[in-house]
C-alpha cells in the first residue's frame, strides 16, 4: 500500500470497498499476506501460509460460531487471545519439526490481524486525529494507537461476554 502519492487515490484507498458485506475479500488477505511476507519466506511456504489464511474464511469451519477468527461481534478479547494461542504454537511446532503445523498457526493469526483493521472502527477512529481530506496514506497508518483501543461505555452482553453499542469507541465497523 505504498501507492497513492496524491490525496485523492488515498482517498480511494480509505473506501472499505475491500470489504463485502463486512468482510475481506480472499483477494485482499491474499495481497496483504504478500506484500508483507514476501522475501521472508519460500514461496512454497508461503503458500501453506495464505492457504491457512484464506481458510479461516471457509463458510462453515471459519464463518459460523468463530467470530474470534474474524475480529467480528465486538470479541475483541477473544479475538485477541485466538491470535496469542496461535502464535504460542508456533514455536513448539518448530521445535517438534512440525513446520506444516507452524506455518498454519501464523497465518490463522495473520487472517485475524488483517481482520482487526477491516472489520473494526480503528482504522476511522485513528483517520479522526486528521483533518478530513488530509489523511495520510493508509502505509502511514499506526498499527497499534492504544489511546483508540478503549472500549469503556459498552453494553456487556452477559451471556456471550460481547460488547456491543460501542457508539464513539472501539467497535465493529458498519
Ligand atoms: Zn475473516
Amino acid at each position: 500500500m505504498k501507492d497513492g502519492p496524491d490525496g485523492k487515490q488515498s482517498h480511494a484507498l480509505y473506501s472499505f470497498e475491500i470489504r463485502l458485506e463486512g468482510k475481506m475479500l480472499p483477494t485482499y488477505h491474499r495481497t496483504i499476506s504478500m506484500q508483507a511476507l514476501s522475501g521472508l519466506f519460500s514461496a512454497q511456504a508461503l503458500e501453506i501460509i495464505i492457504s491457512a489464511n484464506l481458510g479461516q474464511d471457509h463458510w462453515l469451519r471459519g464463518q459460523i460460531g468463530h467470530p474470534e477468527y474474524h475480529f467480528d461481534q465486538n470479541a475483541f478479547f477473544k479475538s485477541r487471545n485466538y491470535i496469542e494461542q496461535n502464535r504460542l504454537l508456533i514455536l513448539p511446532a518448530l521445535q517438534a519439526g512440525d513446520i506444516r503445523s507452524a506455518q498454519q498457526a501464523f497465518g490463522r493469526l495473520t487472517h485475524a490481524a488483517q481482520d482487526f483493521y477491516a472489520h473494526s472502527n480503528y482504522v476511522l477512529r485513528w483517520l479522526g486525529h486528521f483533518p478530513e481530506g488530509r489523511w495520510p496514506l493508509p502505509a502511514e497508518i499506526d498499527p497499534f494507537d492504544a489511546g483508540l483501543l478503549e472500549v469503556r461505555n459498552c453494553v456487556q452482553e452477559r451471556s456471550t461476554g460481547r460488547l456491543n453499542h460501542c457508539h464513539g469507541y472501539l467497535g465493529l465497523a458498519g
